[in-house]
Protein backbone atom coordinates (compact mmCIF):
# COMPACT_ATOMS: atom_id res chain seq x y z
CA UNK A 1 0.00 0.00 0.00
CA UNK A 2 0.98 3.05 -0.40
CA UNK A 3 2.35 6.13 2.37
CA UNK A 4 0.78 9.72 2.56
CA UNK A 5 3.46 11.99 3.14
CA UNK A 6 2.49 15.57 3.94
CA UNK A 7 4.96 18.22 3.79
CA UNK A 8 4.39 21.70 5.59
CA UNK A 9 4.80 25.30 4.53
CA UNK A 10 8.44 25.20 6.32
CA UNK A 11 9.17 21.48 4.92
CA UNK A 12 10.33 22.78 1.58
CA UNK A 13 13.39 20.91 0.93
CA UNK A 14 13.98 17.74 -1.73
CA UNK A 15 15.96 15.64 0.92
CA UNK A 16 12.79 16.73 3.99
CA UNK A 17 13.08 13.43 6.30
CA UNK A 18 9.23 13.19 5.04
CA UNK A 19 10.29 12.40 1.70
CA UNK A 20 13.23 9.92 2.24
CA UNK A 21 12.09 6.74 0.34
CA UNK A 22 9.64 8.40 -1.41
CA UNK A 23 8.13 5.74 -3.71
CA UNK A 24 7.91 7.88 -6.81
CA UNK A 25 4.80 6.12 -8.37
CA UNK A 26 2.95 4.81 -5.39
CA UNK A 27 3.31 7.13 -2.73
CA UNK A 28 1.14 10.58 -2.53
CA UNK A 29 3.04 13.84 -1.56
CA UNK A 30 0.33 15.98 0.36
CA UNK A 31 0.18 19.66 0.67
CA UNK A 32 -2.42 21.98 2.40
CA UNK A 33 -3.12 25.64 2.86
CA UNK A 34 -4.98 26.13 5.99
CA UNK A 35 -6.75 28.71 7.53
CA UNK A 36 -5.95 27.83 10.73
CA UNK A 37 -2.28 28.73 10.09
CA UNK A 38 -2.40 31.85 8.17
CA UNK A 39 -4.68 33.93 10.97
CA UNK A 40 -4.31 32.31 14.57
CA UNK A 41 -2.10 35.83 14.27
CA UNK A 42 -2.20 38.05 11.94
CA UNK A 43 0.54 37.60 9.75
CA UNK A 44 2.54 39.67 8.07
CA UNK A 45 1.10 40.13 4.18
CA UNK A 46 4.16 39.58 2.47
CA UNK A 47 4.83 36.78 4.98
CA UNK A 48 1.67 34.54 3.55
CA UNK A 49 2.38 35.41 0.26
CA UNK A 50 6.25 33.77 0.85
CA UNK A 51 5.16 31.02 2.24
CA UNK A 52 1.57 30.38 -0.01
CA UNK A 53 3.80 30.77 -2.99
CA UNK A 54 7.02 28.93 -2.12
CA UNK A 55 4.64 26.03 -1.42
CA UNK A 56 2.92 26.25 -4.53
CA UNK A 57 6.14 26.44 -6.43
CA UNK A 58 7.52 23.47 -4.40
CA UNK A 59 4.76 21.16 -5.32
CA UNK A 60 5.25 21.71 -9.10
CA UNK A 61 9.10 20.91 -8.75
CA UNK A 62 7.48 17.56 -7.44
CA UNK A 63 5.36 17.31 -10.00
CA UNK A 64 7.67 18.04 -12.97
CA UNK A 65 9.70 15.16 -11.19
CA UNK A 66 6.37 12.80 -12.10
CA UNK A 67 5.71 12.75 -7.73
CA UNK A 68 2.09 12.50 -7.34
CA UNK A 69 1.26 15.73 -5.49
CA UNK A 70 -2.09 16.26 -3.85
CA UNK A 71 -2.08 19.94 -3.48
CA UNK A 72 -5.37 21.79 -1.52
CA UNK A 73 -5.50 25.58 -1.81
CA UNK A 74 -6.89 27.52 1.13
CA UNK A 75 -9.72 28.87 -1.50
CA UNK A 76 -10.92 25.41 -2.19
CA UNK A 77 -14.27 25.46 -1.58
CA UNK A 78 -14.25 22.41 0.60
CA UNK A 79 -11.26 23.46 2.14
CA UNK A 80 -11.83 22.58 5.97
CA UNK A 81 -9.17 24.61 7.07
CA UNK A 82 -6.92 23.01 9.95
CA UNK A 83 -4.26 20.65 9.18
CA UNK A 84 -6.56 17.41 10.83
CA UNK A 85 -9.59 18.25 8.69
CA UNK A 86 -7.07 17.93 5.47
CA UNK A 87 -5.30 15.05 6.42
CA UNK A 88 -8.96 13.74 7.23
CA UNK A 89 -10.00 14.62 3.44
CA UNK A 90 -7.24 13.15 1.85
CA UNK A 91 -7.46 9.59 3.37
CA UNK A 92 -10.79 9.45 2.04
CA UNK A 93 -9.47 10.26 -1.48
CA UNK A 94 -6.25 7.63 -1.32
CA UNK A 95 -5.94 4.29 -0.77
CA UNK A 96 -2.76 4.77 1.90
CA UNK A 97 -1.95 2.19 5.13
CA UNK A 98 0.67 5.12 6.57
CA UNK A 99 1.30 8.43 7.16
CA UNK A 100 4.92 9.84 7.24
CA UNK A 101 5.46 13.31 8.19
CA UNK A 102 8.45 15.60 9.35
CA UNK A 103 8.39 17.05 13.13
CA UNK A 104 6.91 20.68 12.90
CA UNK A 105 8.64 23.53 14.34
CA UNK A 106 6.13 24.20 16.74
CA UNK A 107 4.99 22.45 19.80
CA UNK A 108 1.20 23.51 19.24
CA UNK A 109 1.27 21.15 15.77
CA UNK A 110 3.26 18.71 17.24
CA UNK A 111 0.73 18.08 19.75
CA UNK A 112 -1.76 18.00 17.08
CA UNK A 113 0.04 15.46 15.13
CA UNK A 114 0.50 13.05 18.01
CA UNK A 115 -3.26 12.61 17.86
CA UNK A 116 -3.33 11.39 14.01
CA UNK A 117 -2.65 7.93 14.67
CA UNK A 118 -5.80 7.64 17.10
CA UNK A 119 -8.10 9.63 14.94
CA UNK A 120 -7.05 7.98 11.62
CA UNK A 121 -6.51 5.01 12.71
CA UNK A 122 -3.25 4.70 10.99
CA UNK A 123 0.26 4.35 11.64
CA UNK A 124 1.68 7.98 11.77
CA UNK A 125 5.53 8.22 11.56
CA UNK A 126 6.46 11.74 13.17
CA UNK A 127 10.38 11.81 11.71
CA UNK A 128 12.63 13.99 13.33
CA UNK A 129 13.84 17.13 11.11
CA UNK A 130 17.48 16.47 10.72
CA UNK A 131 18.18 19.72 8.50
CA UNK A 132 20.05 21.32 11.40
CA UNK A 133 23.22 20.99 12.32
CA UNK A 134 22.53 19.67 16.04
CA UNK A 135 19.77 17.27 16.27
CA UNK A 136 17.43 17.30 19.18
CA UNK A 137 19.09 14.41 21.64
CA UNK A 138 22.42 16.23 21.50
CA UNK A 139 21.15 19.44 22.90
CA UNK A 140 19.86 17.59 25.45
CA UNK A 141 22.73 15.65 26.15
CA UNK A 142 24.44 19.27 26.11
CA UNK A 143 22.15 21.03 28.50
CA UNK A 144 21.01 18.27 30.91
CA UNK A 145 22.34 18.65 34.23
CA UNK A 146 23.24 22.74 33.29
CA UNK A 147 21.49 25.36 35.64
CA UNK A 148 22.09 28.12 32.95
CA UNK A 149 23.16 28.07 29.02
CA UNK A 150 25.45 29.97 27.27
CA UNK A 151 25.30 30.33 23.27
CA UNK A 152 29.55 30.69 23.31
CA UNK A 153 29.98 27.02 24.79
CA UNK A 154 27.67 25.37 22.55
CA UNK A 155 28.71 27.03 19.69
CA UNK A 156 32.57 26.10 20.31
CA UNK A 157 31.04 22.59 20.42
CA UNK A 158 29.56 22.67 16.96
CA UNK A 159 32.43 24.25 15.45
CA UNK A 160 34.30 21.02 16.86
CA UNK A 161 31.44 18.65 15.43
CA UNK A 162 31.52 20.21 12.28
CA UNK A 163 34.84 21.62 10.95
CA UNK A 164 33.45 25.22 10.12
CA UNK A 165 36.36 27.74 10.48
CA UNK A 166 38.67 25.24 12.30
CA UNK A 167 42.01 23.89 11.53
CA UNK A 168 42.33 20.88 13.40
CA UNK A 169 41.09 21.01 17.07
CA UNK A 170 41.57 24.86 16.43
CA UNK A 171 39.90 27.94 15.75
CA UNK A 172 40.56 29.36 12.26
CA UNK A 173 42.85 32.41 13.42
CA UNK A 174 43.32 31.73 16.95
CA UNK A 175 40.49 32.74 18.83
CA UNK A 176 36.65 31.47 18.45
CA UNK A 177 34.64 34.81 18.41
CA UNK A 178 35.26 38.00 16.65
CA UNK A 179 32.64 40.10 18.58
CA UNK A 180 34.57 42.73 19.90
CA UNK A 181 35.60 43.77 16.24
CA UNK A 182 32.02 43.81 14.82
CA UNK A 183 30.38 47.00 16.91
CA UNK A 184 31.51 50.01 14.43
CA UNK A 185 29.25 52.37 13.84
CA UNK A 186 28.77 53.08 9.92
CA UNK A 187 31.18 54.95 8.36
CA UNK A 188 30.26 58.62 6.75
CA UNK A 189 29.17 58.05 2.99
CA UNK A 190 28.76 53.86 3.16
CA UNK A 191 26.86 52.80 0.22
CA UNK A 192 24.69 49.04 1.08
CA UNK A 193 24.57 47.15 -1.92
CA UNK A 194 21.32 47.19 -3.49
CA UNK A 195 19.49 43.72 -2.84
CA UNK A 196 18.24 41.61 -5.24
CA UNK A 197 14.40 41.82 -5.55
CA UNK A 198 12.64 39.22 -7.68
CA UNK A 199 10.01 39.81 -9.63
CA UNK A 200 6.38 37.60 -8.85
CA UNK A 201 5.88 35.50 -11.53
CA UNK A 202 2.14 34.18 -12.48
CA UNK A 203 1.93 31.92 -9.18
CA UNK A 204 3.19 34.69 -6.98
CA UNK A 205 1.09 36.77 -8.26
CA UNK A 206 -1.86 34.57 -7.76
CA UNK A 207 -1.20 34.54 -4.14
CA UNK A 208 -0.54 37.72 -3.95
CA UNK A 209 -4.19 38.70 -5.60
CA UNK A 210 -5.73 36.35 -2.87
CA UNK A 211 -3.91 37.61 -0.06
CA UNK A 212 -5.49 41.06 -1.32
CA UNK A 213 -8.45 40.24 -0.69
CA UNK A 214 -8.44 37.78 1.56
CA UNK A 215 -6.14 39.52 4.43
CA UNK A 216 -6.75 42.48 3.52
CA UNK A 217 -7.21 43.52 7.57
CA UNK A 218 -3.61 41.73 8.17
CA UNK A 219 -0.41 43.82 9.21
CA UNK A 220 2.02 45.34 6.76
CA UNK A 221 2.52 46.41 2.73
CA UNK A 222 1.77 43.76 0.14
CA UNK A 223 3.74 45.36 -2.24
CA UNK A 224 6.31 45.79 -3.78
CA UNK A 225 6.83 41.84 -2.78
CA UNK A 226 10.75 40.98 -3.60
CA UNK A 227 11.43 37.87 -1.77
CA UNK A 228 12.47 34.73 -3.35
CA UNK A 229 10.14 32.01 -3.55
CA UNK A 230 11.85 29.15 -5.48
CA UNK A 231 15.15 27.36 -3.93
CA UNK A 232 17.00 28.84 -7.43
CA UNK A 233 15.98 32.44 -6.66
CA UNK A 234 16.85 32.00 -2.98
CA UNK A 235 20.69 30.56 -4.50
CA UNK A 236 21.02 33.88 -6.36
CA UNK A 237 20.38 35.91 -3.05
CA UNK A 238 23.00 33.94 -1.63
CA UNK A 239 25.73 34.65 -3.85
CA UNK A 240 24.39 37.84 -4.08
CA UNK A 241 24.70 38.46 -0.09
CA UNK A 242 27.99 36.58 -0.29
CA UNK A 243 29.70 38.38 -3.36
CA UNK A 244 28.07 42.34 -2.44
CA UNK A 245 27.33 42.38 1.73
CA UNK A 246 29.34 39.89 3.47
CA UNK A 247 32.53 41.45 3.48
CA UNK A 248 31.21 44.46 5.60
CA UNK A 249 28.31 42.19 7.36
CA UNK A 250 30.99 41.89 11.15
CA UNK A 251 32.65 45.53 11.27
CA UNK A 252 28.73 47.34 11.14
CA UNK A 253 26.54 44.17 11.87
CA UNK A 254 25.05 46.44 14.88
CA UNK A 255 24.78 49.50 12.93
CA UNK A 256 20.99 51.51 12.05
CA UNK A 257 20.59 53.99 9.60
CA UNK A 258 17.64 55.50 8.24
CA UNK A 259 15.92 54.62 4.70
CA UNK A 260 18.58 51.69 4.98
CA UNK A 261 16.82 48.42 6.28
CA UNK A 262 19.35 45.72 4.83
CA UNK A 263 22.38 47.05 5.44
CA UNK A 264 25.25 44.14 5.03
CA UNK A 265 22.78 41.62 6.42
CA UNK A 266 21.92 38.42 5.05
CA UNK A 267 18.54 38.44 4.26
CA UNK A 268 18.68 34.72 4.26
CA UNK A 269 16.34 33.16 7.37
CA UNK A 270 13.12 33.22 5.28
CA UNK A 271 14.54 30.98 3.00
CA UNK A 272 16.71 29.12 5.64
CA UNK A 273 13.09 28.59 7.96
CA UNK A 274 11.16 27.40 4.82
CA UNK A 275 14.28 24.98 3.49
CA UNK A 276 14.75 26.66 0.68
CA UNK A 277 18.65 26.69 1.89
CA UNK A 278 20.09 24.60 4.05
CA UNK A 279 22.32 26.28 6.89
CA UNK A 280 25.10 24.15 5.78
CA UNK A 281 25.09 25.29 2.41
CA UNK A 282 24.77 28.93 4.12
CA UNK A 283 27.74 28.39 6.17
CA UNK A 284 30.45 26.78 3.70
CA UNK A 285 29.69 29.59 0.94
CA UNK A 286 30.58 32.12 3.86
CA UNK A 287 33.43 29.56 4.99
CA UNK A 288 34.14 29.57 1.17
CA UNK A 289 34.76 33.30 1.01
CA UNK A 290 37.35 33.55 3.39
CA UNK A 291 39.42 30.78 2.55
CA UNK A 292 39.85 32.52 -1.26
CA UNK A 293 40.27 35.83 0.67
CA UNK A 294 37.16 37.33 -0.23
CA UNK A 295 35.94 38.22 3.21
CA UNK A 296 37.49 38.69 6.32
CA UNK A 297 37.47 36.00 9.34
CA UNK A 298 35.66 39.02 11.77
CA UNK A 299 32.61 38.98 8.59
CA UNK A 300 32.50 35.31 8.42
CA UNK A 301 32.74 33.90 11.64
CA UNK A 302 30.18 36.81 12.79
CA UNK A 303 28.45 35.60 10.29
CA UNK A 304 28.56 31.94 10.79
CA UNK A 305 27.88 32.59 14.40
CA UNK A 306 24.52 34.01 13.91
CA UNK A 307 23.63 30.23 12.05
CA UNK A 308 25.81 27.61 13.71
CA UNK A 309 25.42 29.08 16.94
CA UNK A 310 22.39 31.22 18.00
CA UNK A 311 20.29 29.21 15.54
CA UNK A 312 20.88 25.86 16.41
CA UNK A 313 21.16 27.61 19.98
CA UNK A 314 17.49 29.12 20.42
CA UNK A 315 16.10 26.18 18.14
CA UNK A 316 17.91 23.83 21.05
CA UNK A 317 16.63 25.29 23.92
CA UNK A 318 12.76 25.65 22.03
CA UNK A 319 12.53 22.08 22.15
CA UNK A 320 14.25 21.09 25.49
CA UNK A 321 11.98 23.69 27.30
CA UNK A 322 8.45 23.31 25.86
CA UNK A 323 5.95 23.83 26.94
CA UNK A 324 6.26 25.17 30.08
CA UNK A 325 9.18 27.59 28.71
CA UNK A 326 6.31 30.16 27.08
CA UNK A 327 4.32 30.03 30.35
CA UNK A 328 7.04 32.27 32.58
CA UNK A 329 7.18 35.68 33.01
CA UNK A 330 10.33 35.98 35.96
CA UNK A 331 9.54 39.92 35.41
CA UNK A 332 6.07 39.75 36.54
CA UNK A 333 5.51 41.92 32.90
CA UNK A 334 1.99 42.93 32.79
CA UNK A 335 1.24 46.00 30.41
CA UNK A 336 -0.93 45.96 27.32
CA UNK A 337 1.37 46.18 24.01
CA UNK A 338 0.87 49.46 22.55
CA UNK A 339 -0.72 50.37 19.72
CA UNK A 340 1.91 51.79 17.92
CA UNK A 341 3.67 48.76 17.55
CA UNK A 342 0.98 47.90 14.59
CA UNK A 343 0.50 51.43 13.55
CA UNK A 344 3.86 52.91 13.36
CA UNK A 345 2.39 56.45 15.37
CA UNK A 346 4.73 57.38 17.33
CA UNK A 347 7.26 60.38 18.21
CA UNK A 348 10.20 58.29 19.35
CA UNK A 349 11.69 58.55 16.00
CA UNK A 350 13.43 55.10 16.38
CA UNK A 351 10.37 53.05 16.57
CA UNK A 352 8.92 54.88 13.84
CA UNK A 353 11.75 53.78 11.90
CA UNK A 354 11.44 49.90 12.81
CA UNK A 355 8.04 49.98 12.79
CA UNK A 356 8.04 51.16 9.28
CA UNK A 357 10.57 48.77 8.18
CA UNK A 358 8.72 46.22 9.39
CA UNK A 359 5.89 47.15 7.83
CA UNK A 360 7.20 47.52 3.99
CA UNK A 361 9.58 44.66 4.20
CA UNK A 362 8.40 42.14 6.99
CA UNK A 363 11.84 42.73 7.85
CA UNK A 364 13.83 44.60 10.32
CA UNK A 365 17.17 43.61 11.30
CA UNK A 366 18.89 42.36 14.50
CA UNK A 367 19.48 44.47 16.51
CA UNK A 368 16.36 46.91 15.09
CA UNK A 369 14.49 44.18 16.81
CA UNK A 370 16.59 43.29 19.92
CA UNK A 371 17.89 46.91 20.74
CA UNK A 372 14.88 49.27 19.45
CA UNK A 373 11.19 47.31 19.72
CA UNK A 374 12.51 44.58 21.76
CA UNK A 375 14.11 47.01 24.45
CA UNK A 376 11.17 49.14 24.40
CA UNK A 377 8.94 46.38 25.13
CA UNK A 378 11.14 44.77 27.80
CA UNK A 379 11.84 48.69 29.67
CA UNK A 380 7.92 49.37 29.44
CA UNK A 381 7.03 46.33 30.82
CA UNK A 382 5.08 44.67 28.20
CA UNK A 383 3.36 40.99 28.71
CA UNK A 384 5.38 38.62 26.99
CA UNK A 385 3.03 37.09 24.99
CA UNK A 386 1.94 39.53 23.16
CA UNK A 387 5.34 40.83 22.71
CA UNK A 388 5.63 37.38 21.35
CA UNK A 389 2.15 37.22 19.38
CA UNK A 390 3.77 40.53 17.54
CA UNK A 391 7.15 39.16 16.09
CA UNK A 392 5.08 36.12 14.84
CA UNK A 393 3.31 37.87 13.09
CA UNK A 394 4.70 40.60 11.79
CA UNK A 395 8.35 38.97 10.43
CA UNK A 396 8.53 37.14 7.20
CA UNK A 397 10.77 34.77 8.79
CA UNK A 398 8.97 34.07 11.93
CA UNK A 399 8.00 30.09 13.24
CA UNK A 400 7.45 29.28 16.86
CA UNK A 401 10.98 27.43 17.87
CA UNK A 402 13.14 30.72 16.65
CA UNK A 403 10.58 33.40 17.68
CA UNK A 404 9.98 32.41 20.73
CA UNK A 405 13.04 31.98 22.18
CA UNK A 406 14.16 35.12 21.07
CA UNK A 407 11.75 36.91 22.29
CA UNK A 408 10.92 35.35 25.36
CA UNK A 409 14.20 34.73 26.57
CA UNK A 410 17.24 37.01 24.92
CA UNK A 411 14.44 39.81 25.14
CA UNK A 412 12.32 39.79 27.82
CA UNK A 413 14.23 38.10 29.97
CA UNK A 414 10.70 36.15 30.79
CA UNK A 415 12.89 33.00 31.24
CA UNK A 416 15.10 34.76 33.85
CA UNK A 417 18.25 34.17 32.53
CA UNK A 418 18.23 30.76 31.15
CA UNK A 419 18.94 31.58 27.74
CA UNK A 420 20.89 34.87 28.16
CA UNK A 421 22.34 36.06 31.43
CA UNK A 422 21.40 39.45 31.57
CA UNK A 423 18.59 41.44 30.18
CA UNK A 424 19.17 43.38 27.19
CA UNK A 425 18.27 46.55 28.56
CA UNK A 426 20.05 50.54 27.06
CA UNK A 427 18.93 53.50 27.28
CA UNK A 428 18.69 56.28 24.61
CA UNK A 429 22.53 56.39 24.58
CA UNK A 430 22.87 53.34 22.84
CA UNK A 431 20.76 54.16 19.81
CA UNK A 432 22.07 57.35 19.57
CA UNK A 433 25.50 56.01 19.12
CA UNK A 434 24.59 52.46 16.87
CA UNK A 435 22.21 54.59 14.81
CA UNK A 436 21.34 57.99 12.93
CA UNK A 437 17.76 57.71 14.40
CA UNK A 438 18.07 60.64 17.60
CA UNK A 439 19.06 63.06 14.78
CA UNK A 440 15.18 63.70 13.71
CA UNK A 441 13.60 62.58 16.83
CA UNK A 442 11.89 65.17 19.23
CA UNK A 443 13.30 63.97 22.18
CA UNK A 444 16.96 64.13 22.81
CA UNK A 445 19.19 60.70 24.11
CA UNK A 446 21.75 63.43 26.00
CA UNK A 447 18.75 64.50 28.30
CA UNK A 448 18.21 62.44 30.96
CA UNK A 449 15.45 63.93 32.63
CA UNK A 450 12.82 67.03 32.22
CA UNK A 451 11.87 68.51 28.84
CA UNK A 452 12.72 66.69 25.99
CA UNK A 453 14.16 63.52 27.91
CA UNK A 454 14.54 60.68 25.80
CA UNK A 455 12.37 57.49 26.81
CA UNK A 456 14.61 55.56 26.98
CA UNK A 457 16.38 57.09 29.52
CA UNK A 458 13.52 57.35 31.63
CA UNK A 459 12.09 53.56 31.32
CA UNK A 460 15.70 52.61 31.76
CA UNK A 461 16.03 53.87 34.62
CA UNK A 462 12.46 53.01 36.06
CA UNK A 463 12.83 49.25 34.68
CA UNK A 464 15.99 48.95 37.09
CA UNK A 465 14.27 50.41 40.00
CA UNK A 466 11.24 48.21 39.39
CA UNK A 467 12.93 45.11 39.13
CA UNK A 468 15.39 45.32 42.08
CA UNK A 469 14.18 42.19 43.72
CA UNK A 470 14.82 40.36 40.59
CA UNK A 471 17.89 41.81 39.05
CA UNK A 472 20.07 43.36 41.98
CA UNK A 473 21.97 40.43 42.45
CA UNK A 474 22.74 39.57 39.39
CA UNK A 475 26.59 40.43 38.65
CA UNK A 476 26.19 41.69 35.29
CA UNK A 477 23.49 44.28 36.42
CA UNK A 478 25.92 45.23 39.20
CA UNK A 479 27.53 48.40 37.75
CA UNK A 480 23.48 49.68 36.91
CA UNK A 481 22.75 49.38 40.15
CA UNK A 482 25.25 51.19 41.94
CA UNK A 483 24.85 54.07 39.37
CA UNK A 484 21.25 53.97 40.58
CA UNK A 485 22.04 53.88 44.10
CA UNK A 486 24.24 56.34 44.03
CA UNK A 487 21.95 58.70 42.10
CA UNK A 488 20.15 61.56 44.68
CA UNK A 489 17.09 60.78 46.02
CA UNK A 490 15.73 64.04 44.26
CA UNK A 491 16.58 63.45 40.77
CA UNK A 492 15.09 59.42 41.13
CA UNK A 493 11.90 60.35 42.17
CA UNK A 494 11.54 62.82 39.57
CA UNK A 495 12.86 60.23 36.85
CA UNK A 496 10.51 57.23 38.20
CA UNK A 497 7.36 59.96 38.32
CA UNK A 498 7.97 60.92 34.39
CA UNK A 499 8.48 57.37 33.46
CA UNK A 500 5.18 56.84 35.00
CA UNK A 501 3.71 59.72 33.59
CA UNK A 502 5.09 58.74 30.08
CA UNK A 503 4.21 54.83 31.09
CA UNK A 504 0.36 56.13 31.76
CA UNK A 505 0.20 57.85 28.18
CA UNK A 506 1.12 54.75 26.56
CA UNK A 507 -2.43 53.18 25.93
CA UNK A 508 -4.17 55.77 24.08
CA UNK A 509 -4.75 54.75 20.91
CA UNK A 510 -5.55 57.10 18.01
CA UNK A 511 -9.77 57.19 17.42
CA UNK A 512 -9.83 54.61 14.71
CA UNK A 513 -8.77 51.99 16.68
CA UNK A 514 -9.80 52.79 19.77
CA UNK A 515 -12.00 49.49 21.35
CA UNK A 516 -9.16 47.13 19.81
CA UNK A 517 -6.80 45.80 22.15
CA UNK A 518 -4.27 44.81 19.53
CA UNK A 519 -4.54 43.86 15.97
CA UNK A 520 -5.10 40.01 17.03
CA UNK A 521 -8.93 41.30 18.23
CA UNK A 522 -9.38 42.42 14.42
C1 LIG B 1 13.38 39.74 19.17
C2 LIG B 1 13.95 38.91 18.08
C3 LIG B 1 13.12 38.12 17.32
C4 LIG B 1 13.66 37.33 16.30
N1 LIG B 1 12.82 36.52 15.60
C5 LIG B 1 13.32 35.74 14.62
C6 LIG B 1 12.47 34.90 13.87
O1 LIG B 1 11.27 34.84 14.09
N2 LIG B 1 13.02 34.14 12.88
C7 LIG B 1 14.37 34.17 12.62
O2 LIG B 1 14.81 33.45 11.71
N3 LIG B 1 15.19 34.94 13.34
C8 LIG B 1 14.71 35.73 14.32
N4 LIG B 1 15.56 36.54 15.03
C9 LIG B 1 17.00 36.48 14.77
C10 LIG B 1 17.50 37.51 13.74
O3 LIG B 1 17.07 38.79 14.08
C11 LIG B 1 17.05 37.16 12.33
O4 LIG B 1 17.38 35.82 12.06
C12 LIG B 1 17.77 38.04 11.32
O5 LIG B 1 17.49 39.39 11.57
C13 LIG B 1 17.36 37.62 9.93
O6 LIG B 1 17.91 38.46 8.97
P1 LIG B 1 19.20 38.08 8.10
O7 LIG B 1 18.98 36.80 7.38
O8 LIG B 1 19.49 39.29 7.30
O9 LIG B 1 20.25 37.84 9.24
P2 LIG B 1 21.81 38.08 9.38
O10 LIG B 1 22.03 39.22 10.28
O11 LIG B 1 22.47 38.14 8.06
O12 LIG B 1 22.25 36.73 10.13
C14 LIG B 1 22.46 35.52 9.44
C15 LIG B 1 21.55 34.43 9.91
O13 LIG B 1 21.83 34.08 11.25
C16 LIG B 1 20.68 33.54 11.85
N5 LIG B 1 20.45 34.24 13.12
C17 LIG B 1 21.01 35.39 13.52
N6 LIG B 1 20.65 35.68 14.78
C18 LIG B 1 19.82 34.71 15.17
C19 LIG B 1 19.09 34.46 16.36
N7 LIG B 1 19.17 35.26 17.42
N8 LIG B 1 18.30 33.38 16.38
C20 LIG B 1 18.21 32.55 15.33
N9 LIG B 1 18.88 32.74 14.19
C21 LIG B 1 19.68 33.80 14.12
C22 LIG B 1 19.53 33.73 10.88
O14 LIG B 1 19.25 32.52 10.25
C23 LIG B 1 20.08 34.74 9.89
O15 LIG B 1 19.55 34.55 8.61
C24 LIG B 1 15.04 37.33 16.05
C25 LIG B 1 15.87 38.16 16.83
C26 LIG B 1 15.33 38.93 17.83
C27 LIG B 1 16.25 39.77 18.66
S1 LIG C 1 16.00 60.27 21.21
FE1 LIG C 1 15.34 58.42 22.25
S2 LIG C 1 13.27 58.04 21.43
FE2 LIG C 1 14.26 59.49 20.04
S3 LIG C 1 15.19 58.22 18.44
FE3 LIG C 1 16.76 58.54 20.01
S4 LIG C 1 16.58 56.78 21.35
FE4 LIG C 1 14.70 56.85 20.14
Amino acid sequence: MPTLRLVLGDHLSRDVAALDGLDAAGDVVLMVEVAAETTYVPHHKQKIVFILAAMRHFAEALRQEGIRVDYVRLDDPANSGSFTGELTRALARHAVDRIVVTEPGEWRVRAMMEDWAAATGLSVEIREDDRFFCRRGRFARWADGRKSFRMEFFYREMRRETGLLMEGDQPVGGQWNYDAENRKTLPKGARPPLRLRFAPDAVTRGVMDLVNTRFAGHFGDLEPFGWAVTRADALKALDHFIAEALPAFGDVQDAMKRGEPFLYHGLVSPYLNVGLLTAREVCLAAETAWRRGAAPLNAVEGFIRQILGWREYVRGIYWHQMPGYAETNALAAARPLPWFYWSGETDLACLAEVVGDTRRNAYAHHIQRLMVAGNFALLAGIRPAEVEAWYLAVYVDAFDWVELPNVHGMVMFADGGLLASKPYAASGAYIDRMSDYCAGCTYDPKVKVGKGACPFNLLYWNFIAENAGTLRGNPRMAMPYRTWEGMESGRKAQILTEARAFLDGLDARPAASRGRQTMLDL
